[in-house]
């Protein structure tokens, strides 16, 4: 590799830095493992955020992206195109069903900055109602969605409107949401908010209260989205259909992409929404050929397999340093006693990626495709780790 040059130097004095950094330089990726500049392997048990479902660089996605450079990368929303009308209707395809029309962005934010200016234009009413917990991201919207307030409170004011309720509790809904509720936004599985798991009941409980009320339901499925949970969508496993669905993160194999996928209440005006890059050829047909790939290898049965096996296998060790397991799928959160930062970075030492949640919990996001070796070698290092 390039030693001559010491990139973390040239990007600690030229990026602004808004990322607490680990001391790595990644340089190349393939299946479940990247590779270092000095050549050292690890396995990507974080998938690069809960991104490469299909895991880095997966040949078909690599395929699909040059050839599609090679005739078209950029084409305005108002015109059409052959790569994004295949994409919307593959969308509505594998969405549940009533899910039929998309808008494309660029980015899990994006899509949820849509969602709500959608739920608003839908509805002419101006509140919402999230979960504690929640995680919706980064921009001024999003973050208003989003309830963590140590990453709101520098940027406040924000959107006016939003207020909190606590997650699984039907009846704090119930009584959160009125004639005023444009939306209630939520995760099927909670991710970034230390990987609580939605109950059936309470997410067609959602639902029930927004018809009740004329609300919107919009289902933050960024992170569960693609096969992660161990079906298409996670909201599948209850049932519990939105008006709106957003997406991003694994939708077009790592290149970034958001998308929106509508039910028929939904009404925005021509004119009153749009995106430069959203629905680009290229990454449209990325997520072509993600989405495609993950049908034909049934990732949605790999990761229900692969996941409770693993869940299960790490449950009866009795881990010492273990609170609790929870998972859905190849979604895990590991919960300690003690605080999780420590052991991702020994973890990282070893050669093994995981990311943490909350202040206890380590998070596992494999890419879907990851191998009966491998994840025997993500056990064997967990449990040496966590014993
Ligand atoms: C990652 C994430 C987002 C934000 O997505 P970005 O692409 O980083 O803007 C929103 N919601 C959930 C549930 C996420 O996991």
């Amino acid at each position: 590799m390039n030693t001559a040059i010491d990139y973390q130097q040239l990007q600690r004095q030229y990026e602004l830095e808004v990322y607490p950094k680990r001391d790595v330089t990644f340089v190349r990726g393939e299946g479940c493992r990247v590779w270092d500049d000095t050549g050292k392997e690890y396995l990507d048990c974080a998938a690069g955020h809960g991104v490469a479902n299909v895991g880095h660089c997966n040949p078909a996605v690599v395929e699909a992206i040059r050839e599609q450079a090679g005739k078209l990368i950029t084409c305005p929303g108002t015109y059409y195109n052959d790569a994004k009308a295949q994409l919307v209707e593959k969308l509505a395809s594998i969405a549940p069903d009533g899910l039929n029309r998309s808008f494309l962005c660029n980015s899990g934010a994006e899509s949820i900055e849509a969602a709500i200016k959608f739920a608003r234009a839908t509805t002419g009413r101006t509140n919402f109602v999230c979960a504690n917990r929640s995680f919706h991201g980064r921009t001024l919207g999003a973050l208003s969605a989003t309830f963590n307030h140590a990453y709101k409170e520098p940027f406040e004011p924000l959107v006016a409107g939003f207020e909190f309720v606590s997650y699984n509790n039907i009846d704090a809904l119930a009584a959160a949401v009125t004639k005023d509720t444009a939306a209630v936004i939520l995760e099927p599985v909670q991710g970034e908010g230390g990987v609580h798991i939605g109950d059936h009941a309470y997410l067609q409980a959602a639902r029930r209260i927004c018809d009740d009320t004329g609300a919107l339901l919009i289902l933050d499925e960024i992170q569960t989205g693609f096969c992660r949970t161990g079906r298409m969508f996670a909201s599948m496993h209850a049932g519990a259909t939105a008006d709106m669905m957003c997406t991003a993160k694994a939708i077009a194999g790592g290149l970034p992409m958001g998308a929106v996928v509508c039910g028929d209440r939904v009404e925005i005006s021509i004119g009153s929404h749009g995106s430069t890059f959203g629905g680009n050829p290229l990454c449209c047909a990325a997520a072509n050929a993600a989405i495609d790939y993950m049908i034909d290898h049934r990732l949605d049965e790999q990761a229900a397999s692969l996941g409770e096996n693993l869940v299960r296998r790490l449950s009866e060790r009795n881990l010492s340093k273990v609170r609790e397991i929870r998972g859905i799928g190849l979604m895990i959160g590991i919960e300690l006693r003690t605080k999780a930062r420590p052991f991702v970075m020994q973890l990282l030492e070893e050669g093994i990626i995981t990311l943490p949640t909350g202040a206890t919990v380590i998070r596992l996001l494999p890419p879907l495709t990851i191998t009966k070796d491998e994840i025997n070698h993500l056990e064997q290092r967990l449990v040496n780790v966590l014993h």
